[in-house]
């Protein structure tokens, strides 16, 4: 029982032609010596931490390449990776003697090792980001980049603690995840179990001891569990080689991370492999495994109909085996085995045309829409999150209505679905229909739904969606759109705010447009006339600083405002209305003292950075905060498709077993959500009850008061 490795080993540039020829018959070998003998001479003068000539590791860099059988040019630029960046070489000699492929992969290589960081961080991230760049061009530098990093993760032992922690963890972070999302599974094992060996040398000991342990308990166990289902398959005459195989040290120890379980409680630690010739027989295999043992439910995964997103592809399964232990299996075919350790090398294999294949593109197209969707982000350390968070292998397939099949994250909502097929649709999305149902817009959907988006043209998105969508594509698309449409209103309420205080004081809102409001605008440390107009609509501002600038207020004025309490509130005629479109939890608050919908008059607040809160024009509240009338606005409510907004019912009943079922029913049968209930009984017999409910606009609970008004024991309602 081994996991696959491909060990470096010192070779001799002729073992180096043999292999190559092995596999590329008519490679350029003459060219591949002089790569060998350039890169010697280049790196004379240069030695390894450990001592060797420099030659050593460009040399086992190129073997490591021609072990994944990559054309005699990968080959070469293998060889001559480090010369540009390490030695007086110019990329300009690589041209003129190799040719511009070689140039181009060394020069891509070279670039990528040559940016300065600020931090650390800064680094790795900068570092992953140009990796992607290089890799949407030819997926063939980071191939070099890769055995690149595992020869120097392998032989770290050279070089001081700190350094060795350092590279591991850059390892671990960025080219664990990234071999594993190319689907190269050899190389996505050593990246992590060499790193958790330099991260953690105690945990790593421990287990390693741990799983040594298991294997010598059960073997005897496995062995014979291969024995019996090699015997059944010969008998049916099914092709197979079944072999033992073993967890490698990271992924049980990640696995026992997530799931928080000791060692002693996971059973996958040991498995059985079983690779067949074709797809028919993988499930015939399956047939026979299960018809043998008990599965064990919800362990079966058919990777084989839907593939990973890195194209890795198998049968997996646990059954109760004899003696009723848990055995593993994972059946594949040969060329599924291929692609599980080889992932995107295979189709970069040495091959006649040497051209991305077809199943590439998938790959290409992937990254590619990443790097589209990202190049606003000029932070790169969130981009390393934005991908990091996309690595996550675990996906869900769902399909369009037409029966397209797209992928996304697990955990991804319909949201996450119309973000996905266009951003348009995602801002119009108002609903969803998940296999012909409809569902809420924060279901998780699962693999085989079939999703429809319902949209309406007058919708946008909600601030509440940022709390269940998964794909950064949906969260950067709606956190852009609430952005621009708080700048939008906030706009034109700072206009309305400011015309208003302009007038007040007799001067003309035309001053707005003026030069000065410029000068005003960079008093206020704000970057332009209209930045300032925008602070005024938040109200992070207040229009009477910015009025005072053109007019001082008057003493008297203002001693007269401030004693203004007692003020009735003004009619609103003369300050602007808004209208809110639909627009919830952006810019508007609804005032939690007089809860109101969408059809009441309404008077609309400017609350210090909070932007603008909705009372009904007969708040009480208002009259204490009508103080500073700039700050008032008129609002208009249109309510919008299904949205309803909370407030609240108070009903005065007799005190008499059965009445509050018999109200709720009456909310339920007008399709009214009653979010919360208060109830008080009195001394007088009478119940008294306040309901908080989700109600549409004013009509809808005009009605509802009309209902409950004329039942039997009801005395009162009232908002
Ligand atoms: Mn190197």
């Amino acid at each position: 029982m081994a996991t696959s490795t491909k060990s470096h080993k010192l070779i001799t540039l002729n073992e180096l032609t043999e292999k190559i020829l092995s596999y590329a018959p008519d490679a350029d070998i003459a060219l591949l010596r002089k790569a060998y003998y350039f890169s010697h001479e280049a790196h004379c003068s240069q030695k390894r931490k450990e001592g060797t000539p420099y030659i050593g590791h460009p040399l086992s860099v190129a073997s490591m390449l021609a072990d994944m059988h990559l054309d005699v040019m990968t080959i070469i630029a293998g060889l001559l990776h480090d010369t540009v960046e390490d030695t007086e070489t110019k990329l300009q000699d690589i041209k003129e003697i190799f040719g511009d492929e070689v140039a181009f992969l060394v020069g891509s290589l070279t670039k990528l090792s040559k940016i300065q960081f600020q931090t650390r961080e800064d680094a790795q991230a900068e570092n992953f980001r140009r990796m992607f760049l290089a890799m949407a061009e030819d997926i063939r530098v980071i191939l070099i980049k890769f055995a690149d990093r595992l020869h120097n993760i392998k032989t770290l032992q050279h070089l001081p603690p700190s350094r060795q922690r350092r590279i591991a963890q850059e390892t671990l972070d960025i080219y664990a995840p990234l071999a594993n999302r190319l689907g190269i599974g050899w190389m996505r094992i050593e990246f992590e179990d060499t790193s958790f060996k330099y991260l953690m040398p105690a945990v790593y000991r421990d287990l390693l001891k741990k799983v040594a342990k298991r294997r010598e308990a059960q073997e005897g166990y496995i062995n014979e569990v291969a024995r019996q289902i090699k015997e059944k398959l010969a008998s049916y005459d099914i092709p197979a080689e079944v072999s033992g195989r073993v967890k490698h040290l990271y992924g049980i120890y990640r696995k026992m991370q997530i799931q928080q379980i000791p060692f002693e409680q996971l059973y996958d630690v040991l498995g059985l492999r079983i690779i067949t010739d074709t797809q028919n027989h993988c499930y015939e295999i399956l047939g026979i495994i299960h018809s043998l043992w008990t599965p064990i439910p919800g362990r079966f995964k058919d990777y084989i109909a839907l593939p990973k997103s890195n194209m890795y592809q198998s049968l997996h399964t646990s059954v109760i085996g004899p003696k009723g232990e848990r055995v593993e299996f994972q059946v594949r075919t040969r060329e599924m085995h291929r692609i599980a350790e080889e992932g995107i090398a295979a189709h970069w294999m040495y091959k006649e045309e040497g051209r991305v294949l077809q199943k590439d593109a998938k790959y290409i197209k992937w990254l590619r829409e990443l790097i589209q969707s990202q190049k606003d982000l000029h932070d790169a350390k969130e981009f390393l999150d934005v991908v990091k968070g996309e690595v996550v292998p675990e996906v869900v397939y769902v399909f369009t209505p037409g029966g397209e099949i797209k992928e996304l994250p697990s955990g991804s909502t319909p949201v996450d679905f119309a973000y996905g097929i266009h951003t348009e649709v995602g801002h119009k999305c108002v609903g969803a229909k998940v296999n012909g149902r409809i569902v809420p817009l924060r279901y998780q959907l699962q693999s085989g739904d079939t999703v429809e988006i319902i949209t309406s043209p007058s919708h946008g998105p909600s601030r509440d969606w940022l709390k269940f969508v998964v794909t950064q594509r949906a969260k950067s698309r709606i956190k852009q759109w609430i952005k621009a449409e708080e700048r939008k209103q906030s706009l034109e309420l700072g206009h309305k705010i400011l015309e208003t205080a302009f007038r007040k004081r007799g001067l003309s809102p035309s001053i707005i447009k003026s030069p000065e409001m410029d000068e005003v605008a960079a008093a206020f440390s704000m970057r332009s006339r209209e930045d300032l107009i925008v602070s005024i609509g938040y109200g992070k501002v207040s229009a009477q600083q910015v009025a005072n600038r053109f007019q001082p207020e008057k003493k008297e004025e203002a001693a007269a405002e401030e004693v203004l309490l007692k003020k009735p509130l003004k009619k609103t005629k003369d300050i602007g209305g808004i209208t809110i479109k639909g627009v919830d939890n952006i810019l508007y608050h609804t005032a939690h003292c007089c809860y109101p919908v969408p059809g009441d008059r309404l008077v609309g607040f400017v609350t210090r950075g909070k932007g603008v809160t909705i009372h009904r024009h007969d708040c009480p509240n208002l009259e204490r905060l009508a103080v500073d009338d700039t700050r008032l606005v008129k609002v208009d409510w249109t309510p919008t498709g299904d949205r309803t907004s909370i407030t609240k019912l108070n009903v005065e009943t007799m005190d008499r077993p059965g009445m509050l079922a018999k109200l709720s029913a009456l909310f339920s049968s007008m399709n009214v959500n009653i979010t919360h209930l208060e109830a008080t009984s009195t001394q007088d017999g009478r119940a008294r009850f306040t309901f908080f409910i989700q109600a549409k606009d004013k009509a809808q609970l005009l009605k509802l008061t009309q209902k409950i008004a004329s039942t039997e024991g009801v005395f009162r309602v009232r908002r």
